[in-house]
């Protein structure tokens, strides 16, 4: 093929793109705008990828206190409001001997979204200052937060096993609080993130 790769030079240097469509890749000057077997719009690395991926990991970062200071349910009883956040939440399921429950809690809603935003976090950092931190290991991290956002579903289950879990089946009145919102916030936003960010920036970050 024409296009052959060149070892030592990266792929920004040779002007290489690869389609996401179709997976051929072609050179920068030959076909500018649009990949030439299957007319998708291509670039050499994906537009604003740092600049998006920031955007979305501040959000992130804005909403996770609200997640997790104010009342994620709201537990009605006696016409008495008896508020849960995510953390007291995890409490009362220990106290109420649903030690396994507490513990999915606890990594799903807790430790999950904030080693994600600390893990993109890292990464960006270290691609915009250039730090001197194995380029093959920033993309292992990425690839753990990346395969964590397949599961992320989950984190939004937990809020329903939560409400569904201090029911209890005896049908009290539990509605979701202002952090249940911020939760989600927080879930979406991290995984539009790890969507924004080209792993290939990781590789162009010159030591
Ligand atoms: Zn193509």
């Amino acid at each position: 093929m024409e296009n052959s790769a060149v070892a030592g030079k990266t792929g920004v240097e040779q002007g290489l793109q690869l389609c996401k469509v179709c997976g051929n890749h072609s050179i920068s000057k030959t076909a500018p705008n649009h990949c030439p077997t299957c007319l998708n719009p291509i670039s050499v690395r994906t537009k604003n990828s740092l600049q998006k991926t920031w955007a979305f990991l501040i959000t992130a970062m804005i909403f996770i206190f609200p997640a997790n200071l104010y009342p994620i349910t709201y537990l009605l009883k006696n016409n008495i409001r008896y508020p849960d956040t995510i953390f007291s939440g995890i409490l009362s399921l220990m106290d109420s001997d649903m030690l396994t429950i507490a513990i999915i809690v606890f990594i799903a809603s807790i430790v999950v979204p904030i080693f994600k935003i600390m893990a993109l976090t890292f990464i960006l950092l270290a691609i915009q200052y250039r730090w001197r931190f194995s380029r093959k290991k920033q993309l292992w991290i990425f690839n753990i937060v990346d395969w964590i956002g397949k599961w992320s579903i989950l984190d939004l289950f937990v809020i329903s096993i939560m409400v569904a879990v201090f029911d209890k089946g005896q049908l009290l009145s539990v509605y979701p609080g202002i952090a249940a919102s911020s939760f989600t916030i927080v879930v979406l936003t991290t995984l539009f993130a790890a969507n924004s960010f080209d792993t290939r920036l990781i590789w162009d970050a010159k030591k």
